[in-house]
C-alpha cells in the first residue's frame, strides 16, 4: 500500500516547520501500547509473558490523548497485545483521527468485524494485519488454525468497505538521502624517504544516494530480501595542504553500490522449524585513501547456512561464510601512496575480509 499524499505533504510540513523552528531532534511516530492482553499465543512473543495484572491493565482514552497531545508527532503505531481487546480503543481512534494524526493500528484481525462496525474508513486511518507468512507458516506461528483464512478475508472485507490496509507479506523500504557534513577531523602519518609526515586537516562531505531494504514471501515457506545503498559521496573543502586537490574525490572506504541478497526456505518439522538460506554480497570498487590514488576492487561473496529451532528454546546453527573463499581488500597500506611501503617492490600490504569459514553453534534462548 503505497503512502497517499495527504500523509506525504503533512509530514513533510511537520519536518520541514520542526527544522525551521532549529529542533535537531523531534518524534516522527508515537508507539502507542493501549494494552500488552492479547488473544492469540504466538511462538516468541515476549508481551503475553507478562503476569496477569500487567496482562489486565489499559491505557485510558485521557491518557492516550494527553500523550498523543504531549508528543506531537504527525505519525501513532497502534501495536498490542491485541489492541482491538480494549472496550475503548474505537473512542481512542476517533479521538487520534479528529487530531488530524495518521495512525497505524496493527491488528491479529480477529476481532475487527465487530471493530468497524464502530468506526468509519478515514484516510488518518491504516489497519496493518498480522501475517506471519503463507496460510501453514502462519498458523503454525500463531498458533491457531485458520488464522490466516480469518486474515484474508478481513483483508477483503476492509477494501470493500474503503479502509487502508497493509500486511508485511511484502515489505519495502527505500530511503533517499542528501547529506552534508564540514569540519571533519583527518589525521594521517605518511613516510617519505627522509622523514614521517603528521598530515593533519578537516574536511567537509557531500553525499546523496538512497538504501533500501524489502522482503517478499511469494508461496508458502519462501522468501527473498534483499538490502542495499548507492551512494555518490565526494568531498568537499579539504583545507590541508596534504589533502590539496581531492576535492571532488570519492571519500574514502565508501562504494558507490554495495547489495545482499537473500533467498530463504522454511521446512516446518514437527520439533521444530528447519530454515536454509544463502546469502550473495557484492561490494562495489571503492578508494583506501582521500587522493583515490590506491583502488580496492569490487568483490563478492556467497555466505549459506541451515538453522534448526529445536522447540521454544535451542538453535542449532551450521554456517558457512565467504564459501567462495574470494580475496576482498577492505583497506591498502596508507603509506603505499609515499612509495615507501612494499607497494613500490611489486607488492601491497592490504587488509583483507575473512577466507572461507565453517561455523557448528548451538544457542540455548532464555
Ligand atoms: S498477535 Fe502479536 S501480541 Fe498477540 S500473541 Fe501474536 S505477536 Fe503477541
Amino acid at each position: 500500500m503505497a503512502i497517499p499524499l495527504l500523509q506525504m505533504y503533512k509530514v513533510a510540513r511537520y519536518i520541514a516547520g520542526r527544522k525551521l523552528r532549529g529542533d535537531k531532534r523531534y518524534p516522527l511516530v508515537l508507539m502507542l501500547e493501549p494494552l500488552f492482553q492479547c488473544n492469540l499465543a504466538c511462538s516468541g512473543c515476549g508481551k503475553i509473558d507478562y503476569p496477569k495484572e500487567i496482562l489486565q491493565k489499559r491505557v485510558s482514552v485521557e491518557d492516550a490523548m494527553r500523550a498523543v497531545d504531549e508528543c506531537g508527532a504527525p505519525i501513532v503505531s497502534i501495536p498490542g497485545g491485541e489492541p482491538l481487546i480494549h472496550k475503548e480503543m474505537p473512542q481512542i481512534v476517533a479521538g487520534i483521527v479528529a487530531r488530524k494524526k495518521f495512525i497505524y493500528l496493527c491488528t491479529n484481525a480477529i476481532l475487527l468485524e465487530r471493530f468497524v462496525k464502530q468506526v468509519p474508513p478515514s484516510p488518518y486511518l491504516s489497519f496493518n494485519l498480522h501475517l506471519d507468512g503463507m496460510r501453514e507458516t502462519n498458523d503454525r506461528v500463531t498458533d491457531r488454525v485458520g488464522h490466516f483464512d480469518i486474515v484474508v478475508k478481513m483483508i477483503k472485507m476492509l477494501k470493500e468497505k474503503g479502509y487502508r490496509v497493509q500486511t508485511n507479506i511484502l515489505y519495502a523500504d527505500v530511503d533517499v538521502f542528501h547529506r552534508t557534513f564540514s569540519g571533519v577531523p583527518f589525521q594521517q602519518f605518511v613516510t617519505t624517504s627522509t622523514t614521517t609526515e603528521n598530515l593533519v586537516f578537516t574536511y567537509g562531505v557531500k553525499s546523496t544516494g538512497l538504501d533500501y531494504v524489502a522482503r517478499v514471501e511469494p508461496i508458502e515457506n519462501l522468501s527473498f530480501s534483499i538490502t542495499g545503498n548507492w551512494q555518490d559521496s565526494t568531498y568537499t573543502n579539504i583545507i590541508a595542504p596534504g589533502g590539496a586537490g581531492a576535492d571532488g574525490n570519492v571519500l574514502q572506504r565508501q562504494p558507490r553500490f554495495q547489495t545482499r541478497f537473500t533467498p530463504a526456505y522454511d521446512i516446518p518439522m514437527s520439533w521444530g522449524d528447519l530454515r536454509a538460506f544463502l546469502t550473495y554480497s557484492y561490494i562495489g570498487l571503492r578508494y583506501s585513501d582521500p587522493g583515490n590514488a590506491q583502488v580496492l576492487p569490487s568483490y563478492q561473496t556467497l555466505d549459506a547456512g541451515i538453522v534448526a529451532d529445536i522447540g521454544k528454546h535451542f538453535e542449532v546453527r551450521l554456517q558457512g561464510t565467504n564459501l567462495t573463499n574470494e580475496l576482498g581488500i577492505t583497506e591498502l597500506d596508507a603509506r603505499a601512496a609515499s612509495g615507501t611501503s612494499g607497494a613500490a617492490g611489486g607488492f601491497a600490504l592490504g587488509r583483507p575480509i575473512f577466507g572461507r569459514e565453517e561455523n557448528l553453534g548451538v544457542k540455548y534462548k532464555f
